[in-house]
Order: structure tokens, then sequence, then C-alpha cells
């Protein structure tokens, strides 16, 4: 494309003028050498003459041209650059102005293309971050806000009227944890996530997560974050919790009264015609599985909506000997042996859940142990966990059962048929009591032989 407009490279022009008087006034100095040179041919003189202004001619044309290599060697790496189809056919062309003038002319089309397929995927971008539902802002690695969607904006910029221009810093939008969850991301450059993170100023929560950026290079060119609005379910499980405590503590009321009055009746056995002793046997039996049953639910649901957990280094030994004591008292009648091996004592855990899912372990290696109940539980911690195993010599569990043994009420049909007490809630407290501590529980078993839960938590 021709510019009418295209200034007169002036510039060129008056090198060129110059160094054409340049070379003149050499070939003039050469040709007055050479002629009032003591030579008597004539015809030397002139074969000398010649011969030296091409020399001058040849030097000349080469100091003149050599800037021009710095040029075709770009044009060249351009070319490399180009798509296939964009290549030059003029590489063999044998004027390199028509080259370079061909060459700017593809250059110049290929970033007009260039441009229109950035804007294109600019607007879609744009489209996609609009119309994800999560409130979205990306920040460069200093903490300038270069991107955020409406709902962004509509959430966490307070003074909607002044607008955040790009390059708003961060500090400006938010303070105090939150910049520093930010700050965390671009320090240790690792994804930072936050469930329920709870904004006053808005009575909303949202799960947060904060990933680095990275450039072609691989470094840290920033970070993106998303703001996903959980209030409507928080609210919804806070009323379940709240529902489910409500419930719990209005049966386990009645329940204790029930209790009460069967332990009462049970005081007074001589009084009562023996025909109805085993019914009184069987109140009080269900009274305390409906005990049982409330107290789990309850649990859970505690447990489930607790966020913070108060973690601390705990001699696992003696919190496994103080449960132990408890236990034995509860299962009076049974043949129980109970086998410690720990290499390391203390694990990093919150006690009291901790607490809860040994009960529970070391309650049902019991319940589904066979008459001589045998127990080991070791542990031991490497550099990033801790390790505790516990494994029992009792009934163990059907293949088909191993994979649902962690869900709410689930109990296997063996156990069931075998009248063994139970609510289905124990092992489901104690993966979401690991789950909290960002631990797993694995289970193996051999059904007649026994099974072994293994639990890891991270140091
Ligand atoms: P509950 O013991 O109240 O039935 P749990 O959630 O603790 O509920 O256990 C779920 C099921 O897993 C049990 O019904 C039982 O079939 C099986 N189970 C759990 N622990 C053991 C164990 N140590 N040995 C054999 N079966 C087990």
């Amino acid at each position: 494309m021709k510019h009418k407009e295209a200034p007169f490279p002036w510039h060129y022009y008056l090198n060129t003028v110059r160094s054409r008087i340049f070379y003149v006034v050499v070939s003039v100095a050469l040709t007055f050498a050479i002629v009032t040179y003591d030579q008597e041919s004539p015809f030397l003189k002139v074969l000398a003459l010649v011969f030296f202004l091409i020399i001058t001619a040849i030097v000349h044309g080469y100091f003149r041209i050599n800037p021009f290599r710095g040029i075709m060697e770009r044009v060249e790496k351009i070319q490399l650059q180009l798509p296939h189809d964009k290549k030059l056919k003029i590489l063999y062309q044998r004027n390199e102005w028509i080259l370079l003038d061909q060459m700017l002319l593809l250059t110049e089309h290929y970033i007009e293309q260039q441009r229109k397929l950035l804007e294109d995927k600019n607007r879609e971008s744009n489209l996609l971050i609009e119309s994800i539902p999560n409130a979205i802002v990306i920040i460069d690695k200093y903490e300038n806000c270069l991107l955020h969607n409406e709902l962004f904006t509509k959430k966490f910029i307070q003074d909607k009227d002044a607008k955040v221009s790009e390059k708003e810093k961060l500090w400006r939008i938010f303070e105090g944890n939150m910049l520093n969850l930010f700050r965390d991301c671009l320090h240790k450059n690792q994804q930072v996530k936050v469930s329920s993170y709870y904004f006053p100023h808005l009575g909303e929560y949202f799960d947060i997560a904060i990933t680095p950026i990275m450039d072609r290079k691989q470094s840290l060119s920033g970070a993106l974050g998303i703001f996903h609005n959980v209030t409507q379910a928080k609210l919804t499980e806070k009323m379940r919790v709240d529902f489910v405590a409500n419930v719990s503590h209005e049966i386990r009321t009645p329940l204790t009264s029930i209790k009460g009055y069967t332990q009462l009746l049970e005081a007074h056995k001589e009084s009562i015609p023996t025909q109805f002793l085993p019914i009184l046997e069987k109140i009080d039996n269900n009274a305390e599985r409906l005990k049982d049953l409330f107290d789990n639910l309850l649990k859970l649901s505690v447990i489930e909506s607790r966020y913070e957990l108060s973690k601390e280094f705990v001699n696992f030994e003696e919190l496994v000997s103080t449960i132990w004591a408890n236990l034995k008292a509860k299962h009076l009648g049974k043949n129980i042996k109970l086998n410690n091996s720990f290499e390391s004592d203390e694990i990093l855990c919150d006690p009291k859940l901790m607490e809860q899912v040994m009960v529970n372990l070391l309650d049902n290696a019991i319940k589904y142990g066979k008459e001589n109940v045998i127990i080991d539980i070791s542990g031991r911690n490497s550099d990033k966990q801790s390790q505790i195993i516990v494994k029992d010599n009792g009934l163990g569990i059907k293949p088909e059962d191993l994979s649902r043994i962690f869900e709410r009420f689930y109990r296997s049909q063996g156990v069931t048929q075998k009248a063994i007490e139970g609510s289905g809630l124990g092992l489901s407290i104690v993966k979401h009591i690991i789950g909290k501590h960002r631990g797993q529980i694995e289970v193996q078993s051999i059904q007649g032989e026994g099974t072994s839960f293994t639990i890891t938590l991270p140091l």
C-alpha cells in the first residue's frame, strides 16, 4: 500500500549527495594526481586512472551499502518467524529494494491480521469472563489490577463511580487477610484456596481460589482470583446443622427421661411381673440406641460445619490409653487385647476430633470382633506425614461393602443380620474428621480374618 503523503526520505537523500560529492572529490584528486604524474605513455596513465577509479568505486560502494546488511539480516529473521504460507517467494528477487518493500508490505498485512485476531480473542475472553457466574480478577506481580469482570466490580469495588481503572492497586480493593492471600500466592508461587471466607461488608461467604499465572518462560507474571459465592449453601448448611442440633437436643431430653424411668423400673425389678422384664430391657436398649444415633448425628453436623481445626502436637500413646480405659468398661464381657507400637509418639491433630476417630475405630474393632479380640495400633512419622494403622482380627468386610462403609448410614448386610447394633454413622464421622485434617483413610480387609484402617495425616 503506497502512502501518498509519505515524507520524502531527506536524510537518506542528503547522505547520498554527501557521499557522491566525496566520491567526486576523491576521483578528481586521483585524476589530477595521475595526470600530473611524470609518466610518458598516456595509455598507461588512462589505464592507471581507470584502475584506481574502479577501486575507489568498489570501496565507496561497499561502505555505502554496508548498513544495508543489517536490514537484510532483520528481513531474514522476520522471514523465519512468519508462518509458512506467509513466507516470501521474493527471496529469489534480484533487487533487494523490491524485496524490502514486499517484506514490509507482508509484515504490515500480517500485523493487521494479528491485530484483528487479538481483538476477536479479547472480545471472546471478555465474553467468557463476564458470563462466568463468579467474581474474577487478574492482577500482575506488582499487585496492579489488570482485569476484572462486572460481578467483581459489583461485589468488591466500593466506589463504583470512581471506576477502578486498569493498573489500580489491589490494596485499594482489599485489605487485611484478603490482601495477604493474594500476596501469599505471589510470594509462594502456589495456589491458595479458602472455603467460606466471610466478607462482613457484604454479609456473604465466598469460596476463593487464587492461582499464580506463569508467562511463557514459566516465571510468575501475576495471579488470578476467583470468588465463588457460597452464601446460599452456607445458610442452608447452617439451617441444616441448626435443625439437626435442635432435633437432637429436643429428642435427647425425652430419651434421657425414658432411660431414667426404665432404670427406675429396673431398680424395682422384683415388683414387676417377670413376663414384662424382657420388654423393659428392650425399651432400655432401644432408648440407648436412639440416644447413640442422635449423638452421632449431632457430632457429624458439628464436624461438617466447624471450619477451624485447633491442631496441636498430641502424644498419641496417651490419647489411646485414655480412650482404651473407657472402651474396656463399655465392652466388659469381651476378651480384648490391645497392642501398641508407636515409633514416634507425637502427631499433629485436633485432639478432640482425633479422639473421636480412635473411639469409633476401636469400638468397631471390638463390636465386629470375634471371641478373642486382638487389636494392633501402630504409628510412625515421616518427614511429611504421620501414619496410624488400626488392625483387628475380627469378622472382616466383604469386598463389595469396602467402597461403601464410609457412606452415611451404610451398614453391611452381615452385621444387620447378626443384629450387631450401630447407626452406620461411625466411619462417616471418621472420614469427615480425617478429611478436615487434609488426610486420608484407607481400608483393607479379608473376610473372616480381619480389617485394617490406615490413616495418613499431613505434618
Ligand atoms: P456402625 O458401626 O454404627 O454400623 P460404621 O460407620 O462405624 O457404622 O461402620 C459401617 C459398617 O462398616 C459397619 O456396619 C460394618 O459393617 C463395617 N465395619 C466397620 N468397621 C469394621 C470392622 N472393624 N470390622 C468389620 N466390619 C467393620
